[in-house]
């Protein structure tokens, strides 16, 4: 029974194992340093990879300053040390779609902070060029153009000030004879004008990109609009006559290419008129509504109708001939005729049916002449009785 029971907890470990190694090695497939399907994670990785150029060029002036006799080894080590842990957790903050939980999911605000926390350890160790690594919290703040507004640059300008006058106080505390304090204050006072000028600027050019973002995104979306409303017909979403005519003439094309025919379905309605007499033109319309909405229920994906006229609509059957076409449109004449049911002012129930016309494209014809054998059929069906499929032989 123990032995059973090791065995059965081996296997279960085995599998957990399995499948971790699993995981893994699909994680490994799919991994990319900066992610491929998501383009607003991969903008702020690549944000993220400026800022560590930056961070790499501030190792490389620490260790200049280490070897100008300005900064002392332990504190170049801590320098480094702090550079790299900041950016190991901030780049897997971001790849693992953590910063995505964050209200600001470019984690600017943060990002700029935390920097100014290594500049601030930083200002601490060097002796003499304390005023030079001011002008680099200049190029911290500016990191706030890609997403502040003015009122988020003064509180990170703020915080920056308060880490310097951190600082001050610090080494005041534990250098007293680094510094003067009358020039710090100088120092700060003059850092404090700038960056205060820095927000109100960098929050203009951010608002400025934000309405440039916002308008692009506005003209895209009029633009696919005007597109959809250029090829489609308002009342039954199929396409417009104009469109249609395009699509049957690349049809044809397609057809002379590989030899495969198609056919075309004119359906008109039944005494429509009627319809628009006895209800009126909005009923008539919400009657053509859901006639559109019998063919798109039965239209397979492959096939394309377009609204040929009034209550005239085309089918385009792709590589379908004859035969086949008559399936199609025996169904569609069944559905409506059980479907297309409206109700008169005297409560009485009647049903609106369907003429329908087929002609299989001829290689020899133009689509012109098709069109019009079908339409042809279409005034057989409708001589003959009325909601009756007719075919052009
Ligand atoms: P038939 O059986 O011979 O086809 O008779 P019919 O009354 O349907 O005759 P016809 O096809 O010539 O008439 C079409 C009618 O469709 C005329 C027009 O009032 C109506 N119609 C065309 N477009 C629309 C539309 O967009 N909305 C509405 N409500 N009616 C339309
Ligand atoms: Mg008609
Ligand atoms: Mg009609």
């Amino acid at each position: 029974m123990a032995h059973k029971s090791i065995s059965l907890n081996v296997n279960g470990i085995a599998r957990k194992f399995s499948k971790l190694g699993y995981n893994i090695s699909v994680l490994a497939q799919d991994f990319s340093i900066i992610p491929k399907n998501d383009p607003k994670q991969a903008l702020r990785l690549r944000r993220f990879f400026i800022s560590l150029g930056i961070y790499i060029l501030n190792l490389s002036l620490a260790y200049l300053g280490y070897k100008a006799g300005i900064m002392e080894l332990k504190a170049l080590y801590g320098n480094w040390l702090l550079i790299l842990s900041v950016n190991i957790i901030l780049y897997i903050a971001f790849r693992s779609g953590w910063n995505k939980r964050m209200k600001d999911p470019s984690l600017t605000a943060l990002q700029i902070c935390v920097a100014s926390l290594v500049v601030m350890y930083g200002i601490f160790f060097v002796y003499q060029a304390r005023g030079v690594l001011l002008s680099v919290y200049v190029l911290i703040l500016l990191f706030g153009i890609f997403r502040l507004d003015t009122r988020q640059f003064l509180y990170v300008s703020a915080f920056i000030l308060l880490t310097y006058g951190i600082d001050i106080a610090l080494l005041k505390i534990f250098r007293p004879h680094d510094i003067i304090l009358e020039s710090e204050f100088f120092q700060w006072t003059a850092l404090a004008v700038v960056l205060i000028s820095v927000s109100f600027i960098g929050g203009n050019i951010s608002a400025l990109r934000r309405e440039l973002s916002s308008s692009r995104k506005k003209i895209q979306e009029s633009l696919a609009k005007i597109q959809e409303m250029a090829i489609q017909d308002d009342l039954t979403g199929f396409y417009n006559r104009r469109h249609l005519m395009e699509l049957i003439e690349n049809e044809r094309s397609r057809a002379a290419r590989t030899g495969a025919t198609f056919s075309l379905a004119m359906m008109d309605l039944d005494k429509f008129k009627s319809v628009n007499d006895t209800l009126g033109h909005q009923a008539g319309d919400a009657v053509l509504m859901t006639f559109a909405n019998i063919i798109r229920n039965v239209l397979r994906k492959t096939d394309f109708c377009g609204r040929y006229g009034g209550e005239e609509f085309l089918v385009v059957l792709t590589q379908t001939n004859l035969r086949e076409a008559k399936v199609f449109a025996e169904r569609i004449r069944v559905c409506v005729e059980d479907c297309l049911v409206f109700e008169t002012e005297k409560g009485q129930k009647s049903h609106v049916t369907v003429s329908i016309g087929l002609a299989e494209h001829l290689k020899t014809e133009g689509v012109y002449r098709t069109i019009s054998r079908a339409d042809e059929a279409v005034y057989k069906a409708k001589k003959n009785g009325r909601n009756r499929v007719e075919v052009s032989e």
